[in-house]
């Protein structure tokens, strides 16, 4: 036996500047039960769902009563509890699986939160408190195959009004959870004003169509959809009378885009914790390849990451707790930077693991690619770090 396997190595702690414990002892508790969820019922079949493709449906209704579990039986309409531990939910979720995350993500940030922000008093009553118990599920619907980044200058679908209906037309890409969701607020042009109104499409509308994106490279067991909107006829009662411009849509994901920064987080602590774990029990030349004065460079890297975007989303979180809102730049700001520094940590944990750095069985594997869509998605690197240059210069560069 070597030197190195004698010794007992040191917990594992991705959250070295102890974020955790800003949490409230209820609110702590609260983060333990989602901690074993995901332990205990997520981690030991995502790869396979990941591998094939598909989601795990059976999980949703264990998510519904998590989720009611967490926010008391106070709430009916929508889930209130502060940003830190929302933030961290997020994270915790991430850590294990990222694509539940997107699935938890699409359903209450962007869709419930369409509803909430946007809606009538009779759409809420009807929709949210089933969508709370994930009893009906959600997608949200704004990209298109053709308008990505650009959607402020205007999308492509159109919704024209034909007395108590609206007509919509056109096509849309991405929406995760679409080919199972229920309800899908769909963003489309008005066709004379040119406005961006809010629809809630219900699953079966004459005239929509869903089709799944299969040859994803990362969330492969998100379920993200191309769909087709020809002559598709919505009630005006599913309008969202409170959304009357893009702006509406922006103010929403930059709430969003805090989110997916915390969702960041969670990647890049699951790749440095799986990585330091592999490192600690691998051995090569005689040795713990942990051991070694490269990999323990990488690992401090890989940490220092980690609690610098920790702590810069507690920081976020407090201002969140005391101001009420987010501004687009401090949003983006954390979007842009914490994605961009889960990037680099994922790579290093995914070269760390050699040759079965791209195994799934490790769970770096998936952490990595996973990470490549969150780098992406919710405003790409580049127009959050434009949405920062604006605010920081004055001059838009967005053209
Ligand atoms: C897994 C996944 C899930 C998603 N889920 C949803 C969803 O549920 N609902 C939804 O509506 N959408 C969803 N999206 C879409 C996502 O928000 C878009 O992919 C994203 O906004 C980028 O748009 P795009 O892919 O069309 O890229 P494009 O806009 O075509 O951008 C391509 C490249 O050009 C760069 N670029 C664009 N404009 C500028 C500029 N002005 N200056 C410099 N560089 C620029 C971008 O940064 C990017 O690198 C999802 C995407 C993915 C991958």
């Amino acid at each position: 036996m070597s030197q190195s396997s004698l010794k007992q190595p040191p917990p594992i702690n991705g959250d070295l500047y102890d974020i955790e414990s800003e949490l409230s002892d209820d609110e702590r508790a609260i983060l333990l039960r989602w901690r074993a969820f995901m332990h205990d019922e997520v981690a030991p079949i995502i790869n396979d769902y990941w591998e094939r493709g598909e989601f795990p449906l059976q999980l949703i209704p264990k998510i519904g009563a998590l989720t009611m579990e967490t926010i008391g039986k106070g709430q009916t309409h929508y889930p209130r509890m502060s940003p830190l531990l929302s933030g961290m939910l997020t994270a915790e979720i991430a850590r294990v699986d990222p694509s539940l995350c997107s699935f938890i993500g699409v359903h209450r940030r962007l869709c419930m939160t369409s509803i909430w922000l946007f809606g009538s008093q009779e759409q809420k009553d009807r929709w949210l408190p089933p969508m709370l118990r994930f009893e009906i599920i959600g997608s949200w619907v704004l990209t298109e195959p053709l308008v990505g980044s650009g959607a402020a200058r205007g999308l492509l679908t159109t919704a024209r009004r034909e007395g108590d209906f609206w007509v919509l037309d056109g096509a849309k890409k991405w929406s995760g959870n679409a080919t199972f969701a229920d309800v899908n607020c769909i963003w489309a042009k008005h066709a004379e004003t040119g406005a961006v109104n809010g629809f809630l499409v219900e699953r079966g509308a004459p005239g929509y169509h869903v089709e799944k994106i299969h040859d994803k490279i990362s969330k492969r067991v998100v379920q993200n959809a191309m769909i087709r909107l020809e002559g598709c006829r919505v009630p005006e009662a599913n309008r969202l009378p409170g959304a009357r411009a893009f702006d509406d849509v922006a103010r929403q994901l930059t709430n969003a885009r805090a989110d997916v920064a915390w969702e960041a987080v969670g990647i890049a602590r699951g790749a440095y914790e799986r990585a330091l774990a592999y490192a600690l029990q691998r051995e090569q030349f005689g040795r713990a390849i942990a051991a070694f004065q490269i990999q323990q460079l990488n690992l401090a890297k890989m940490l220092g990451n980690v609690t610098a975007m920790q702590s810069m989303m507690a920081q976020l979180a407090k201002l969140m707790q005391r101001e009420g809102s987010i501004s687009p730049e401090r949003s983006s700001l954390a979007k842009a930077w914490c994605t961009e520094k889960m990037r680099e940590t994922v790579a290093i944990a995914r070269a760390m693991l050699g040759g079965n750095g791209i195994l799934l069985e490790h769970d770096v594997a998936r952490l990595f690619a996973d990470a490549e869509a969150v780098y992406s998605y919710e405003g790409s690197y580049e127009i959050n770090s434009l949405i920062v240059g604006k605010a920081i210069t004055g001059y838009s560069a967005f053209v």
